[in-house]
């Protein structure tokens, strides 16, 4: 099964990859995890997206899509995987389809999920995420049990660079600008599907499972 998870940052697209991934037993395949992960071992990937990254911009098309081209074609992909955070512009997605028909793939479902601006902006603030493992917890709507440390892995809690209000501010335009206009790209493929972001973890999760089933 291949997926794409689009939504705008906080929308819980992470949080639903990596219960895919569990049930699915395919990757999650984050971009922008891929790439905080290359600044923090100051790999030249990372030295190239750093001010990208930090001033709430996107990494320019080529150095991604260099990037999932290189992923996707990886063994562990190869029963499907789970796209986090990738395609973000139209660019993106119009040479992720042409991967993909090179490939004989194609994509099984884009699901597109709905929360209001000023519930992203509290999810956003509050967000803290496991250093070790990638667990991620909320100060006050999935605390950990001990302040700043995993519960799964007792790694340490940390709260994202860009995840301060005025990176956020500009995230959310960007994703206004470049990656909403995908809606329409997938819908007239006829992938699109949209669903609540909001409530429960296990009951969007719920809806996912029936939505990537159908
Ligand atoms: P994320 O973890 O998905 O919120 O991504 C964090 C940051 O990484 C974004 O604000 C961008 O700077 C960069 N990034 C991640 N994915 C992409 C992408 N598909 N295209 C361009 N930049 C990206």
């Amino acid at each position: 099964m291949r997926l794409i998870l689009l939504g705008p940052p906080g929308a819980g697209k992470g949080t639903q990859a990596k219960l895919l991934m569990s049930k699915f037993h395919i990757p999650q395949i984050s971009t922008g995890d891929i790439l905080r992960k290359a600044v923090k071992d100051e790999a030249e990937l990372g030295r190239e997206a750093k001010a990208f990254m930090d001033g709430g911009q996107l990494v320019p098309d080529e150095i991604v899509i260099g990037l999932i081209r290189e992923r996707i074609r990886e063994a562990d992909c190869a029963d499907g995987f789970i796209l986090d955070g990738f395609p973000r512009t139209e660019v993106q997605a119009e040479k992720l389809d042409e991967m993909l028909q090179e490939m004989s793939l194609t994509i099984n479902a884009v699901l597109d999920f709905s929360v209001e601006t000023e519930e992203l902006v509290l999810r956003l603030t509050g967000r803290r995420t496991c250093k070790e493992c990638g667990a991620m917890f909320h100060v006050d709507g999935r605390p950990p049990k001990q302040s700043g440390v995993c519960d799964h892995c007792g790694g340490a809690l940390y709260q994202r660079h860009d995840d301060n209000p005025l990176t956020i501010t500009k995230r959310m335009e960007v994703y206004e600008k470049e990656t909403a206009p995908l809606k329409k790209y997938y819908n007239q493929q006829g992938n699109l599907k949209t669903l609540e972001g909001t409530g429960d973890t296990e009951q969007i999760f719920s809806q996912v499972c029936r939505l990537v089933s159908h």
